[in-house]
């Protein structure tokens, strides 16, 4: 129950939502049921390595960071990610998960920050989107959209108001990179009467936008 699958723990900058631009570590959970077709971390499909909760906690304490991300590939796929919240929130962390909407967020623990992608259409995956969720979420938590074209951003503004995400937290939506160009998204956002937050990937605009572990 305490081992996990992961992909990669590093440290880099937060590059999107409420925490971007601060330090960060990421904890990358190995594999996804989903398969988003604009999808940007296949690396983190398959492979990894066994870690379990010890030297998970180990490697986040030398790394030195107040802000732990869980993120996959899909970190609620593997059940022991809720051991691992708890235990990073007991040791003082700010923890955040991003998850991909398709898992229940119902267990995770009140004190995490909670980014739960909302699929589109361009993605392939919608149907995938378990709307019980919506019930969970707390006023500060955040949902994504990652808009692949102006189809995408209409299909967001009509989910949100089905399921009245803008009375719920607060709403992101970001480019799908080399879809949609930044300056599009941000006149469609700028033209709604959605509270929507333009989110942009601060990593893909300071490294290589296919590097790993950034
Ligand atoms: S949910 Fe995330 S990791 Fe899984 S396929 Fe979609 S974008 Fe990739």
């Amino acid at each position: 129950m305490d081992m996990l699958r992961i992909t990669e723990i590093y440290k880099s900058i937060q590059g999107e939502a409420r925490y971007a631009g601060l330090p960060c570590t990421f904890i990358r959970l190995t594999g996804c049921p989903l398969r988003c077709r604009w999808c940007d971390t296949a690396y983190g499909f398959e492979g990894g390595e066994d870690y379990n909760l010890q030297h998970i906690l180990d490697k986040v304490e030398e790394l030195g960071v107040h802000h732990v991300e869980l993120t996959g590939g899909e970190p609620l796929a593997q059940a022991a990610a809720l051991p691992l919240m708890e235990a990073l929130i007991k040791h003082g962390y700010q923890v955040m998960i991003e998850t991909g909407g398709s898992y229940p967020i119902k267990h995770i623990p009140a004190a995490v920050h909670v980014i739960l992608d909302a699929k589109c259409p361009g993605s392939g995956m919608q149907e995938k989107n378990l709307t019980a969720n919506y019930a969970f979420l707390k006023p500060t938590d955040e949902v994504k959209f990652v808009i692949a074209s102006r189809k995408d951003f209409d299909w967001a503004e009509t989910y949100i108001r089905e399921h009245h995400l803008e009375t719920k937290c607060h709403l992101l939506v970001s480019p799908a990179w080399g879809l949609v160009k930044p300056a599009e998204l941000t006149e469609w956002t700028l033209a709604s009467e959605l509270p929507l937050k333009l989110n942009l990937q601060l990593h893909k605009y300071i490294w290589n936008p296919r590097a790993k572990g950034v």
